[in-house]
């Protein structure tokens, strides 16, 4: 049974989705900052995807040079604000924190960057400055974490960058994909501002580059581009009543209420399909909306889950229940069309492969489901563009420098990775800047 009440106000929607992050204050970064053993060859820095020097900006916050250590980690991460709030820090950072090893709580690494790099930007206090132009021109397609990461490196370099999405506001999946548990759309919206402001890349909103015209006029008026288009919607499931009203993709869910917050109405009873990070969200979620029944179904073990354990202990402690090896095999209606349960079957897992046992059938109620099982490449659009192969998966093939088989071509983030943390597209976006710029000089 969920806690929660539908949220009816922006005031009861802030309360249900309380920052299970929240800032630190000055006391309590000082404090958490003299914990810190400064370690040499720190496990927590290589464990960091963007390699941030976290014992100096640790140390600098307790020698309160806050100033400091915000540019200590936007120089090495530009979603620095962002990533110490989203980030799987559990697995990272500070699940490499050698206090682990002792049994004592480790350093709360994402707080404390997320308290420097806050300061910073309420501050408005600006690292950078675009270099002088070089005369060559770069279009970012999206403007993702791995889009304006690389924007950001292009332009400290002299590059000219223009930077194309299809979306209202920037920041890709963080805006309109995490959880708004993890972080509002404040804090996105105030670190997008603060990087769009010291680089000072052209960010053209509610501009979609889909029709073959649009690449062919980019082809023409830019030296490089780079493709930070990230993954699809979400992926069919291909069984009966998958039309039905009350079916959602989890992507879409996740956006919708992340634009709309406390206007979205999430019915009594959901089901969500899917095991990884995205559907323990979408639970979660589901759950903070004041629906007082969400299960989520996997077709494989608890143990053989994508999602991170800290994921799956976030859903339960809000009243999602598991049901594992089931797999949907219809999608049933009322009347009106509208959802009224899933069929599932039981299954088993034989030599690694899913078999489902016949005469297993069961049907579970429910008003809303939600398909967390797996989203679209963008194959069509890259077929538009034309020479750059794909893997068997879908996602883009690029070397070392993240330049595709089009070399003109660059790419980094979900469309590469196959769906990775931010932090992943932001080190990897500064990669592919650098790709460019060897290209090109
Ligand atoms: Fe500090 Fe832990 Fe990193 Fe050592 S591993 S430097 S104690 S945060």
């Amino acid at each position: 049974m969920s806690e929660f009440l539908p949220p009816r106000n922006e005031t009861q929607f802030a309360e249900n989705f309380t920052q299970i992050k929240p800032l630190m204050n000055d006391t309590e970064a000082y404090y958490e900052s003299s914990r810190c053993l400064f370690c040499y060859d720190a496990p927590c820095v290589n464990a960091c995807p963007t390699g941030i020097d976290i014992p100096l900006f640790i140390r600098q916050i307790n020698a309160d040079n806050v100033m400091g250590a915000a540019k200590t980690i936007f120089d090495s991460n530009y979603f620095g604000h962002a990533c110490g709030k989203v980030c799987p820090t559990e697995v990272l950072c500070e699940g490499s924190c050698v206090y682990n090893h002792s049994d004592v709580k480790p350093i709360e690494i994402g707080r404390l960057q997320s308290y420097a790099t806050d300061r910073a930007i309420q501050a408005e206090k600006y690292f950078y400055s675009p270099a002088p132009s070089n005369g060559k021109k770069v279009a970012v397609i999206g403007a993702g974490p791995a889009g304006i990461a690389c924007a950001c490196e292009l332009r400290l370099h002299g590059y000219e960058v223009d930077v194309f999405d299809s979306k209202a506001m920037p920041s890709g999946l963080t805006m309109y994909g995490v959880a708004p548990y993890k972080i509002t759309n404040e804090d996105v919206l105030d670190e997008m501002a603060y990087l769009e402001k010291q680089f000072g890349y052209r960010l053209f909103h509610n501009t979609t580059i889909a029709a073959k015209e649009d690449i062919d006029q980019l082809q023409r008026n830019y030296d490089a581009i780079f493709l930070g288009i990230g993954l699809g919607s979400t992926s069919a499931l291909g069984i009966p009543g998958e039309d039905l009203k009350g079916v959602y993709g989890a992507v879409e869910f996740i956006e919708e209420l992340k634009v709309h917050h406390h206007f979205v109405n999430v019915p009594d009873k959901v089901i969500v399909l899917g095991g990884g990070n995205t559907a323990m969200d979408a639970a979660s979620e589901s759950a903070r909306m004041g629906a007082s029944s969400v299960i989520l179904a996997y077709r494989r073990s608890k143990a053989e889950m994508g999602a991170y354990d800290f994921e799956y202990d976030l859903a339960k402690n809000v009243g999602i229940k598991g049901l594992f090896n089931v797999s949907p095999i219809e999608i049933l209606m009322r009347d009106s069309s509208a959802v009224s349960g899933v069929k599932f079957i039981r299954t088993r897992t034989v030599d690694g492969k899913v078999e489902n046992i016949p005469g297993s059938e069961f049907v579970v109620d429910c008003d809303l489901v939600i398909k967390a099982t797996g989203q679209s490449k963008q194959t069509s659009f890259l077929e538009k563009i034309g020479g750059i192969q794909t893997n068997s998966n879908g996602t883009i093939r690029v070397n070392e420098s993240f330049q595709t088989t089009n070399k003109k071509y660059f790419a980094a983030g979900d469309a590469v990775s196959g769906g990775q943390e931010v932090v992943n597209a932001v080190a990897d976006g500064k990669k592919a800047a650098h790709g460019i710029i060897n290209m090109l000089s």
